[in-house]
C-alpha cells in the first residue's frame, strides 16, 4: 500500500464502530470488568503487549487509532502518544538512560530538548555532549564506553543542517548505542527513519500531524527491539494524551499528504524567490540545489515541508523589526505545521556549544502555509521595502 492510502486507512476500523468513519473519542479512566478472572486476564494480555483496555492512562481505542496509524506510516513497530512533542523527546531519552550514562545530542537540536538534557538529565547524573550535525561517521570519536543514546534531528529546525543518519546510525550501533531521531520536520510522510537505521523516532504531532495550530501532542515510535523499554518508561512517568487531542491528531493525519505537498510546493516557491532578493544573504532550504545538505536530502528524503530559514545581509535589529513587524500574512509566533504562515527571528549563536554560529547575518525562519504564494511574496516584498527604509 502506498503512503497516501495508508494515511487514509491506517488505524481506522469503522466496522467495529457502528460504521463511524473516525475512531470515537473515548473519555476513560476506570475500565470495568465483569469478574476477577476477566480483570486479571486483561492485565496479563496487556503485559504481553496486546492492545486491551485496563486503565485509561494505558490506552483506549481512541489512542490506538492514532498510535497504530503513526507506527504504520512512519514504518516502526509501535507508537506511544505523549501530551506534547517535548514530552515525547524528554521521555524517549529518559527511558533509555541511567545515572552514569553519557549521551550524544546534535548541536542543532530543538532548544527545549537541549534544556532537558542540560538540566534534568544532568541532575540525574547523565552527561550530554553536543556534536556537529555534519559529523557523519566521525561521531565514532565522541562515543565513550558509557555512551548509550545518540539523539539526532535532521534537518535542524532553525539552521537546517542535514545529518548523514545512516552513517551515524551504523557507527552508533557498532558501539551498542540507541539511535533516536526527532523527525518532526519531514513528518512520517517524507522521511522513513527506520529505513535509515533509527531505533526510536519522535514526532511533535503538534506540527504537521495536527496541522491546524490548535493541539499539543507528541508521538514516539520504536523498532520491536526497543518497544518495551519505551512503553515502560512512558508508563512509569504517567505519560498519555487527552482523548480530544488524540482525536484531532488522528483526524489531521488523514489529510497530511495533500497538506504537506502544498506546503512543500509553496515553501520552495517562496525560498526560490527569496534567493533573488538583494536584502537576502542566503536561504537555508534543503530542497534548494545550493543547500550544503541538498545531496543528503535527495538521497534520504521523500519531500520537504514548509519550514525553512533565510539570512539577511547585515542590518540593524531595528531594520529586522521593520521587516517583521507589519507582515500581514505571516503571524509572529512559535511552533509551525499549521495551515498558516509564520515568521520568527532566531539567534542560534545564543545556544550552540559544539559549533559556532556567526550571527552577523540575522536569521529569519518562515513557515509557509497554504495561502497563495503570490500573496505571501507580495507581503514579504513590502517587508523588504520597510527594511530598506529603516536601514
Ligand atoms: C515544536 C517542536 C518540538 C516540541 O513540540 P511541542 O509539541 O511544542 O512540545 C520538538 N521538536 C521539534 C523539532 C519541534 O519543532
Amino acid at each position: 500500500m502506498k503512503d497516501e492510502t495508508k494515511l487514509v486507512v491506517a488505524g481506522r476500523s469503522p466496522e467495529t464502530n457502528f460504521g463511524i468513519v473516525n475512531a470515537p473519542v473515548y473519555h476513560a479512566s476506570t475500565i470495568l470488568h465483569s469478574s476477577l478472572k476477566e480483570l486479571q486476564q486483561a492485565h496479563k494480555d496487556y503485559t504481553a503487549g496486546k492492545q486491551v483496555v485496563t486503565y485509561g492512562r494505558k490506552g483506549t481505542p481512541t489512542t490506538w487509532s492514532l498510535e497504530n496509524a503513526v507506527a504504520e506510516i512512519e514504518g516502526g513497530y509501535r507508537t506511544q502518544v505523549f501530551p506534547s512533542g517535548l514530552a515525547a523527546c524528554a521521555n524517549a531519552i529518559q527511558a533509555f538512560v541511567k545515572s552514569g550514562d553519557h549521551i550524544l545530542v546534535t548541536d542543532s537540536v530543538y532548544a527545549p530538548t537541549r534544556s532537558f538534557c542540560n538540566n534534568v538529565l544532568k541532575r540525574f547524573g547523565v552527561e550530554t555532549t553536543y556534536y556537529d550535525p555534519l559529523i557523519g561517521s566521525g561521531i565514532s570519536e565522541l562515543i565513550r564506553p558509557n555512551t548509550t543514546v545518540v539523539f539526532t534531528e535532521s534537518p535542524g529546525s532553525q539552521t537546517f543542517e542535514l545529518q548523514d543518519i545512516p552513517a551515524i546510525a551504523d557507527v552508533s550501533h557498532k558501539h551498542g548505542c540507541v539511535v533516536m531521531m526527532d523527525n518532526t520536520w519531514a513528518s512520517p510522510l517524507f522521511y522513513k527513519p527506520f529505513e535509515h537505521g533509527v531505533d526510536v523516532s519522535i514526532q511533535a504531532g503538534t506540527k504537521y500531524i495536527v496541522g491546524h495550530s490548535d493541539v499539543m501532542i507528541g508521538t514516539v515510535t520504536t523498532t520491536k527491539e526497543h518497544w518495551q523499554t519505551l512503553q515502560a518508561g512512558a508508563h512509569e512517568m504517567g505519560q498519555t494524551a487527552g482523548p480530544d487531542d488524540v482525536y484531532l491528531a488522528q483526524r489531521g493525519l488523514r489529510t497530511l499528504s495533500v497538506r504537506l505537498k502544498q506546503h512543500m510546493e509553496n515553501g520552495i516557491k517562496v525560498a526560490e524567490w527569496l534567493k533573488g532578493q538583494s536584502q537576502v544573504h542566503s536561504v537555508l532550504h534543503p530542497a534548494l540545489s545550493d543547500h550544503p545538505g541538498h545531496d543528503l536530502w535527495k538521497r534520504d528524503f521523500l519531500g520537504a515541508s514548509g519550514l525553512f530559514s533565510f539570512r539577511l545581509n547585515a542590518v540593524s535589529m531595528d531594520a529586522v523589526a521593520a521587516f517583521m513587524d507589519h507582515l500581514e500574512l505571516f503571524g509572529m509566533g512559535y511552533s509551525w505545521g499549521g495551515y498558516e504562515s509564520l515568521v520568527i527571528y532566531a539567534d542560534p549563536s545564543s545556544y550552540r556549544t559544539a559549533t559556532t554560529w556567526d550571527n552577523t547575518n540575522p536569521l529569519i525562519r518562515l513557515h509557509i502555509g497554504l495561502e497563495d504564494t503570490d500573496d505571501l511574496i507580495a507581503d514579504l516584498k513590502d517587508g523588504f521595502a520597510r527594511l530598506d527604509a529603516a536601514k
